[in-house]
């Protein structure tokens, strides 16, 4: 069989207790061949994430004030994890070396020795090669990751090593010094780890037993999804559904390995199977998923013979990318355009956004209205399914809901409907229980 990468996010490996799930689990397999870890995160409520505690080091030691209180920490949390694993290795020489340099190091060289320290213990405990990620994983000098450039170096490294644990989250500069990914990063290198072993599959381990779907906090009970593609992925995490990080899809999703998230704490869950996208796959039911967002306002601008206007979207647009804001739907009718866009773009350019589309268009209305919420239903198997779209509307009609902005894409694969915010719930439920359950 092929190789497998497997990813193990912080509350996989949040104690001693966790680690030996890990173990049980990565050795259950012998493809399991590359391991890449998270630093630990949170225990219970209340606790803290060992990346937070050594970000707050780092930032007391810039402020020169003391922070081995704070680092001692991170020395009780991994002795303890060492001790409890009945490791025979003596880390606390390695941690005090990382104390030593916190304060003359950068923000990321000190969030990154959560996922050292994690990568080097189980390496020991797993008996398996250690590989430092800042020796295969590149970025460029103004901190973009060098994607073909660390494909290039990974595989060749990867190739020396039957078996080995590289922590995630970070890589090095060209000038050697550590630098990391976006917060949640090693879900990246997990993908990147993949993609460089050309592994059959990219297992991503998590505390849930993959996605659901519909929120839990809006459906009772939902179902949770058995199949998804990378491009259903897309628009329902896009809409507020995250287990993953986003760019964690682009290595594997290239590559056409699929990613599969699992439990650590019920590894016999089937989890969540994201595949590419290459037409043959079926999808189980007519809907994959629903998810939405609040906090968006719809800009309505009318103005006769606009459809005969040439350049009028554009200017619209103009005005827009002038305040450098983005927008995220753009319904149209014959005398009319609408705009909508997120609030937390929006902030506080209501008025200038206003008076900045008046200038550049002289429309006859222009209207702004808050408080929309944008749900989109999505699923590959809506496509070329007669009535999807009547089911759905008439859905929402019997819950009472009013729509008031309609989106399909020419794909078929997603409708997005815009509802009052106070009816988001409603409506979610009506859609769910419309096509689930
Ligand atoms: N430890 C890092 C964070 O907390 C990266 C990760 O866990 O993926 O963001």
């Amino acid at each position: 069989m092929g190789v497998k990468v497997c990813k193990f996010g912080g509350s996989s490996l949040a104690d001693a207790g966790q680690f030996k799930k890990v173990r049980d689990i990565v050795l259950s397999d012998p493809d399991r061949r590359y391991v890449v870890p998270s630093a630990p995160g949170k225990r219970f409520a209340g606790d803290e994430k060992i990346t937070d505690t050594l970000y707050k080091c780092f930032r007391l030691a810039q402020r020169n004030q003391p922070y081995e209180d704070e680092f001692e920490r991170v020395i009780d949390r991994f002795t303890g994890i060492v001790a409890d694993l009945g490791l025979d290795f003596d880390i606390l020489p390695h941690l005090k070396e990382a104390r030593a340099l916190i304060g003359a190091g950068s923000p990321d060289y000190a969030a990154s020795r959560g996922e050292y320290f994690s990568g080097l213990v189980l390496s020991r405990y797993l008996g398996w090669d250690f590989i430092d990620p800042a020796e295969i994983l590149k970025f460029d000098r103004h901190g973009i990751y060098a994607s073909e450039w660390s494909n290039e170096l990974a595989a060749a490294r990867l190739k020396e090593h039957e078996h080995a644990v590289i922590p995630g989250f970070y890589g090095s500069l060209p000038d050697g010094d550590v630098h990391t990914f976006s917060r949640g990063g090693s879900d990246i290198t997990g993908a990147v780890i993949a993609r460089a072993a050309n592994a059959e599959i990219y297992e991503n381990w998590t505390d849930v037993s993959g996605f659901l779907m519909a929120d839990p906090r809006i459906v009772d009970n939902p179902k949770s999804i058995d199949v998804l593609t990378y491009k259903e992925l897309r628009e329902l995490s896009y809409m507020g559904a995250t287990v993953l990080h986003e760019d964690s899809v682009f290595p594997v999703r290239k590559a056409g390995i699929p990613t599969h998230i699992m439990n650590t704490n019920r590894p016999g869950d089937p989890g969540t199977m994201i595949v590419v996208d290459d037409g043959d796959h079926r999808a189980p039911g007519t809907i994959t998923g629903v998810a939405g967002h609040k906090n968006f306002t719809l800009i309505s601008i009318e103005k006769a013979m606009m459809n005969s206007e040439i350049g009028f979207g554009r200017r619209v647009l103009q005005s827009l990318e002038d305040l450098g804001m983005s927008f995220e739907h753009l319904p149209t009718g014959i005398d009319t355009m609408s705009v909508i866009i997120s609030d937390a773009d929006l902030s506080q350019r209501r008025e200038q956004i206003i008076e900045r589309i008046e200038e550049n268009t002289h429309p006859d209305t222009i209207e702004m209205t808050s408080g929309l919420a944008l749900i989109a239903t999505v699923g590959l198997g809506m496509v070329r399914t007669p009535g999807t779209a009547a089911r759905l509307f008439n859905a929402l009609a019997r819950a009472d809901v009013n729509v008031r902005m309609i989106d399909q894409g020419s794909s078929e694969f997603n409708i997005i409907v815009g509802v009052d915010a106070c009816e988001f719930e409603d409506a979610i439920r009506a859609i769910y229980d419309e096509f689930v359950g």
